[in-house]
């Protein structure tokens, strides 16, 4: 079987590093460097387990491993999540992929927010962020600063850089909650060495169909895998696990299905984040002691009560 996949981010070169024994698989991408937009924060155990299977080690690439997440003020204690360095760990993957566009059985879109190879999805939610990387003297806690319809975050990456950022549902608003992140916790309206404007998919994997469409089969956000804080590495990693797995046991039919339920955590997330935002407050409540059994295990320690302080509900 030959394979092109397009799009070299976290879910494209980790599906090529799985296949590359098992089949003929060349990529492309649209960049001539990997894609560095990202606050670089990654779930460790299961990003560990996952990039072992292809003989990276994770701790190679850490930066840093910060105690607490600093959300509206409140220390939570972090338990999961340290930071990497994405750009260096996709650079040196990179190395070993084989840059080439052929004629494939089968054509994977990895493109990310961009879907760019999948019919496009009725009412997409995409929110576009905006990121800055700069340097401050404050304490390595991951720094966020919550409203109900996105946030702005600060992430340290050691010798005092810091990325920081937001999602909202426009630009104008993203800068207005850096603004506001700036004022609660200190950070000076510096020069940044480095800025971009992005976007980040918050919409599930269900309402992301089809995943397959002819001989194209959609992995990581371009299929919604993302949680609901926009937290999309790991799912990206996940996902093309599972592809991998179909790809090599002929069982492309199982794709979908087994996504929707070994991601099922996202689903209840998405679906915590739109009912929020839609204010429909029963509904999110009801799922809000789902939401902290996952997050307790993924990031950070939270209480009932604190979750539901901290937002409002
Ligand atoms: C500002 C920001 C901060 C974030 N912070 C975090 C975080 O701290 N932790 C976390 O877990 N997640 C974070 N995310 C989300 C995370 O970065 C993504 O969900 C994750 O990278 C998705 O992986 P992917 O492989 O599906 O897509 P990507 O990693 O985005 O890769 C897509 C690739 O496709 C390429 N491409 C696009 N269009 C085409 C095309 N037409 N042809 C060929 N190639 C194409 C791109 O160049 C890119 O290399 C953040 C996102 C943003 C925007």
């Amino acid at each position: 079987m030959k394979i092109q996949i397009y799009g070299a981010g976290m879910a494209g070169t980790f599906l090529y590093h799985l296949l590359r024994n098992d089949v003929e698989v060349r990529v492309s991408d649209k960049r001539e460097m990997p894609d560095c937009r990202c606050a670089w924060g990654i779930e460790y155990t299961d990003a560990k387990r996952l990039y072992k299977e292809i003989g990276v080690n994770l701790d190679d690439y850490i930066l840093l491993k910060p105690k607490y997440s600093v959300v509206n003020g409140v220390y939570l204690k972090i338990k999961n999540v340290v930071i990497f360095d994405k750009k260096r760990l996709l650079v040196d993957l990179w190395k070993d992929i084989e840059f080439d566009k052929i004629d494939a059985d089968l054509y994977i879109d990895a493109t990310g927010v961009a879907r760019a190879f999948l019919p496009k999805i009725e009412n997409d939610r995409v929110l576009p962020t905006f990121q800055t990387l700069e340097r401050h003297e404050i304490e390595d806690n991951i720094y966020i600063y919550l409203t109900k319809t996105g946030y702005a975050w600060a992430f340290p990456l050691g010798d005092n850089k810091w990325h920081i950022g937001a999602g909202e549902f426009s630009l104008d608003n993203c800068m207005e909650l850096i603004r506001k992140l700036r004022d609660k916790y200190g950070f000076e309206d510096k020069n940044s060495e480095c800025k971009c404007v992005s976007a980040v998919r918050i919409l599930q994997p269900s309402k992301c169909k089809p995943f397959v469409y002819r001989n194209t089969v959609g992995v990581g956000e371009a299929i919604g895998c993302v949680s609901g804080a926009g937290e999309g590495n790991v799912p990206a990693l996940r996902s093309a696990k599972i592809l991998y797995e179909c790809i090599v046991n002929d069982k492309l039919d199982e794709y979908e299905n087994r996504i929707l339920k070994e991601l099922e955590w996202i689903e209840i997330e998405q679906k915590f984040v739109d009912d929020y935002m839609k204010n429909k407050k029963i509904s999110a409540l009801r799922l809000l002691p789902k939401i902290i059994s996952i997050e307790s295990k993924r990031s950070v320690e939270l209480s009932f009560t604190t979750f539901r302080k901290l937002i409002g509900l």
